[in-house]
């Protein structure tokens, strides 16, 4: 199914219809309560997304991630080396301290250099940016960055933002997301949430953010912070690449708003 399709199906049933008036009521009730221009109605607080949320989310959101670029790489080397790296930024830092679960996976493309993060921690490298980063410290920036779009919540704010349907927000759907029971609600709107998040482009600034904490993760794990920041600039034109190539999917213009 195309996870963009808006058109109205024979299964939209009374119970849909509701929560989506619902979603509208609590949106114009929020932006009233946030403007405060209508005393009466209660001031209402952001929707609130857990750490718990997130993990399941981009855990959800992972085995689409792979299959994108090649499914998991079976190079053990390359594995054990991820994993190295990876542990070492994670618990030899102020990431150990983050509510988030990391897991860094090697994916099989080779043709492609380019690594990716998915909110909660799912952290993926491709073969092909691998073989461009031969030390450990380049790979330990590559990383780093990732880590940090994870622990800096770049890739949860933007889906918060994005709409999925009139009156309903990724951030609605994320805050009545089950962790607990990840595919009983709302499904086709967490499949379109899994279908941006596989799509993700973060904002010039928001990149510049994940250098800045993704060196400084690398050097308190021990890594020479120049390598880091080496492989952090080839990482910086490959999504630059990959923006311009457009691929598959939707535009980040159109993704977010
Ligand atoms: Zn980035």
């Amino acid at each position: 199914m195309d996870p963009h399709e808006r058109r109205p199906r024979a299964g939209l049933g009374w119970g849909r219809l509701l929560t989506v008036l619902t979603m509208a009521l609590v949106a114009v009730v929020g932006y009233y309560g946030i403007r405060g221009s209508s005393p009466a109605l209660p001031r209402l607080r952001p929707v609130r997304i857990t750490p718990q949320q997130e993990i399941a989310i981009g855990l959800q959101a992972a085995p689409a991630m792979a299959q994108r670029y090649g499914g998991l790489s079976t190079d053990r080397q390359a594995r054990q080396r991820v994993d190295r790296v990876c542990h070492d930024l994670v618990e030899k830092t102020e990431a150990r301290r983050s509510p988030y679960d990391f897991d860094c996976h090697v994916l099989a493309d080779a043709q492609t250099a380019d690594a990716f993060a998915l909110p909660g921690g799912q952290v993926f490298v491709t073969a092909g940016l691998m073989e461009k980063v031969p030390s450990d410290a380049g790979l330990a920036g590559v990383l780093g960055h990732e880590i940090a779009h994870v622990l800096d919540r770049h890739g949860t704010e933007r889906i918060a933002q994005t709409r999925i349907a009139p009156g309903l927000t990724g951030a609605a759907v994320l805050a009545a997301y089950d962790p607990a029971d990840p595919a009983s609600r709302r499904k086709a709107a967490v499949a379109t949430l899994i279908g941006r998040l596989i799509d993700l482009r973060f904002s010039p600034a928001e990149e510049a953010a994940a250098d800045r904490l993704g060196s400084r993760l690398a050097a308190e794990a021990g890594y020479d912070p120049q390598g880091a920041a080496q492989a952090m600039r080839l990482l910086a034109t490959a999504s630059y690449e990959r923006g311009a190539r457009g691929e598959e999917g939707v535009p980040p213009q159109k993704a977010a708003f």
